[in-house]
């Protein structure tokens, strides 16, 4: 099983967007895949259909106290899609109370790493959407991750948010055995806009070594698959959307070929 989280601490910037194209690009490449929702605003999880209010059957489940997440709970949480081998584990507004109360709590940062291990042979790869808050969502997203894509959408305000994404992967890194690669994406790409293309410019100027050289340019048919709930995939695979989020997808698994296991993963610190 591979473990990968979508995060920044910026709303917008594409991120629940990254989830369902690597998640659905990488079902229909006959992988068993599923998407855990870690935002209280469920964004995920409304986008195939499940209300963020309810607090039930969703990832909040997961953070249940302490020998509570029992089998068929956990098995419970995790919901089939439309699309072969894609499942999805929705959000809910219950996670955000966490947030405030969880902090201090023994273990509370390796919630989803416990669960992840008892799902590892049912799955080969799980992506995580991460809220846009540091907190103890975000830790623990973090913490069972080998692998974060920084979706950065091209625009300079949000290009300065990137510093803060950053400071956070650092602070993660220093209760690592091994610092947590990273790779910033370039998102929302208008390459018709003087601000788009110079945005792009100054993060691969930036940044020289963490930045995709490509960018996710805008496309409409993303928001469409979103808005009528089905993955990009399935509206149109030829579009220039998916197609660059494929492209995205060959970058990943290039650069980061080697599985982590229960035994040698950063788990086993924990
Ligand atoms: P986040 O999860 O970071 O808040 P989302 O993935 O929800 O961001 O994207 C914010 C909005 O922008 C959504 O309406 C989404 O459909 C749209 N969007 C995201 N990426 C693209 C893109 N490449 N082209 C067009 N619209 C996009
Ligand atoms: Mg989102």
């Amino acid at each position: 099983m591979r473990v990968w989280s979508v995060a920044n601490q910026k709303g917008g910037v594409g991120k629940t967007t990254t989830t369902v194209a690597l998640g659905c690009l990488l079902a229909g490449q006959g992988k068993r895949v599923l998407m855990l929702d870690l935002d209280p605003q469920g964004s995920l999880g409304s986008y195939f259909g499940h209300s963020a209010e309810s607090a039930t059957r969703s990832s909040f489940d997961w953070f249940a106290g302490a020998g509570t997440l029992d089998d068929p709970k956990l098995d419970a949480s995790i919901h089939s899609t439309d699309a072969d081998r894609l499942f999805l584990v929705p959000g809910s507004t219950a996670l955000a109370t966490l947030e405030r109360n969880a902090v201090s709590q023994e273990g509370m940062g390796l919630a989803v790493s416990r669960a992840l291990t008892r799902l590892w042979d049912r799955f080969d790869y799980v992506i995580i959407d991460s809220p846009p808050t540091l907190g103890v969502l975000l830790v623990n997203a973090l913490a069972a991750s080998e692998q974060v894509i920084v979706p950065v959408q091209t625009e300079f305000l949000a290009i300065k948010g990137v510093e803060r994404m950053l400071n956070t992967l650092q602070m993660i890194n220093r209760s690592r055995r091994h610092p947590l690669p990273y790779l910033l994406v370039p998102t929302l790409f208008d390459r018709r806009t003087q601000a788009g293309v110079s945005s792009f410019r100054h993060m691969r100027r930036t940044w020289p070594d963490q930045v995709w050289n490509s960018a996710i340019p805008v496309d409409t048919r993303l928001r469409d698959a979103s808005a009528r709930g089905v993955t990009p995939l399935a509206l149109d695979p030829g579009s220039r959307g998916i197609q660059a989020y494929g492209s995205l997808l060959k970058t990943l698994l290039k650069t980061h070929s080697a599985p982590t296991s229960p035994s040698t993963g950063e788990l086993a610190h924990g």
